[in-house]
């Protein structure tokens, strides 16, 4: 989409004003949802990538902001090199694990 709207916006002798929301960010922050929001992350890293690559940095301006952000937080104390996205597995203090870590409800939870 992107790509489409610069293409576009570029007939413009005068100038144009492009602005690439990826506001499903933060829908999967609000849902929980860490996967989706790693992967529209990563999405909006493309956009702005496709922005840079069919422009011009003498005459282009590329921002990024936000309007407000979400903590991302890891729960637990797992294992070094625990797959983000995975259960959490419970060291055991010498460089090991134990296992999936269990919550109050005798499950294991996710990072
Ligand atoms: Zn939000």
């Amino acid at each position: 989409m992107t790509t489409k709207a610069i293409k576009i916006l570029q007939k413009n002798k005068k100038g144009y004003v492009l602005i690439v929301e990826s506001g499903r960010i933060d829908h999967a922050h609000h849902a929980g949802n860490a996967y989706g929001a790693l992967t529209d992350t990563i999405e909006l890293s493309k956009a702005v990538q496709a922005a840079d690559d069919l422009t011009n940095d003498s005459d282009t301006l590329i921002l990024g902001t936000a309007d407000h952000s979400h903590v991302f937080t890891i729960a637990g104390y797992p294992v070094r090199a625990n797959q983000i996205l995975g259960k959490v597995k419970e060291t055991d203090g010498k460089g090991g694990n134990k296992g999936f870590s269990l919550a109050a409800d005798n499950l294991p939870y996710t990072n």
